[in-house]
């Protein structure tokens, strides 16, 4: 699908990471990241299996310990057996570069490494800890992301910078300061990673921040200083309807400038919650930009004074639910379903325009109305619903729609 009115991508490296490319003008890929503990493999491929199935193309487990390097290939063989093939990207810190010498299994098994540098050793060991894990990227054929964090922030490289700056006559902000840092510790780390042997085309950069005006700066910077494939994420977004919130909107103001080769949005789930909702959300992020299609859209006015009864928006919920129920089935036996669009209106202020807009879409009765309910389909009056069995025939009417409309692949086409 083609986005409009944006931006055209910035022209990018394209890092191949066990079959999935980012950058190089390639669809912007999804990933996300376990919150199991690691080093319990039974629940980390069970997680890792469940965020590929909800969309996520690539996902990352963080290794922190000698038991998570070392169930790390057993993660990735359950994972294998469970059906899913998404690359596995180990996420190290402090002892990365003791952990893939000690665990050339887990090494092997990880198709992606992240290294931060602000995390990777103090001082002297700096240099010397990141090469090391460099070299066993090079060794075993592995991308790397360098991921700077502004909260564990290189701070040599920021002491340098704030050093540099209070001996300017007219000192910058500090903010200003702190965005420059962020940046410096990217290229310079990733200058490193080629200077020890890494080539240009094996390496994703990113540098998050938890504050949408500093994210947008950071990205429009780190993007001018050359075209390494770029992961966005707002960093810490939070819980609920604020971390998605503000995702989206850092996500999508960097999105329309054309910056970014593959997303994660990093919201807080409620205990207990489902980790697969961080996929949903970057998933609807690039739909709702026109940049991929992963699921049918439901289109649904708010209602007002003219919807005095629940019914409309029981009808909405139940249409969203029934379709992403479908979609596991579909997208594979109806390819191009997840372009379908749907409308589902409160009256006919603007039901029967909106409806016509959609592929196929429903008016229901405001208040004071006749109690009827025009179908549209293809932007035509098909037929008008009326009873106790809407819902019903609305679902049958979309399926036979859907059928016709991405008609089925026969088993000899899906083998
Ligand atoms: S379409 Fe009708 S019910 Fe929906 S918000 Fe507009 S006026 Fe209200």
């Amino acid at each position: 699908m083609e986005a409009h009115g944006f931006a055209p991508r910035r022209r990018s490296a394209s890092v191949d990471i066990d079959g999935v490319t980012v950058g190089g003008g390639h669809p912007i890929v999804v990933q996300s990241m376990t919150n199991t503990d690691t080093a319990d493999s039974d629940a980390t491929a069970i997680q890792v299996a469940r965020l590929a199935h909800a969309g996520s193309e690539l996902v990352r487990v963080t290794v922190n310990t000698p038991a998570a390097a070392a169930a790390v290939p057993e993660i990735v063989r359950k994972v294998r057996g469970l059906g899913a093939a998404v690359p596995i990207v180990g996420d190290f810190h402090y002892n990365g570069h003791k952990l893939l010498r000690d665990y050339p299994e887990a090494a092997r098994a990880l198709a992606k490494y992240r290294i931060n540098p602000g995390n990777v050793g103090p001082g002297r060991h700096h240099d010397d800890q990141f090469s090391q894990i460099v070299r066993v990227a090079i060794e075993n054929d592995k991308p790397v992301r360098i991921g700077v964090n502004w909260g564990s922030l290189d701070q040599e490289v920021l002491a340098e910078l704030m050093d540099a700056n209070a001996h300017l006559e007219i000192p910058r902000a500090a903010r200003e300061v702190m965005i420059e840092a962020i940046v410096e510790s990217a290229i310079r780390s990733a200058e490193l990673a080629e200077a020890t042997g890494l080539a240009h085309d094996r390496i994703v950069l990113s540098a998050k921040v938890s504050g949408v005006p500093d994210l947008v700066e950071v990205y429009r910077r780190l993007a001018a200083r050359g075209d390494y494939a770029l992961h966005l994420g707002l960093t810490e977004a939070g819980m609920g309807m604020k971390g998605i919130v503000a995702s989206s909107a850092g996500l999508s103001l960097l999105l329309a400038e054309g910056i970014g080769d593959t997303i994660r949005v990093s919201i807080t789930p409620e205990p207990g919650g489902d980790r697969t909702e961080e996929v949903a959300v970057a998933q609807q992020v690039l739909q709702s930009l026109g940049l991929r299609s992963f699921m049918p859209q439901v289109s649904s006015c708010p209602g007002c004074g003219r919807t005095t009864s629940s019914y409309f928006q029981e009808l909405a919920r139940d249409i969203q639910s029934y379709l992403r129920d479908q979609m596991p089935e579909w997208r594979e036996s109806h390819p191009g379903v997840e372009d379908l669009r749907v409308a589902v209106m409160g009256c006919v202020v603007n039901g029967p325009g909106e409806s016509k807009h959609a592929d196929i879409g429903i008016s229901l009765p405001g208040t004071f109305e006749d109690p009827v309910a025009p179908v549209f389909i293809d932007g035509a009056l098909d037929r008008t619903l009326r009873g106790d069995h809407i819902a019903a025939e609305f679902k049958a009417i979309l399926d036979g729609y859907v059928e016709r409309r991405f008609p089925a692949l026969g088993v000899a086409s899906r083998i």
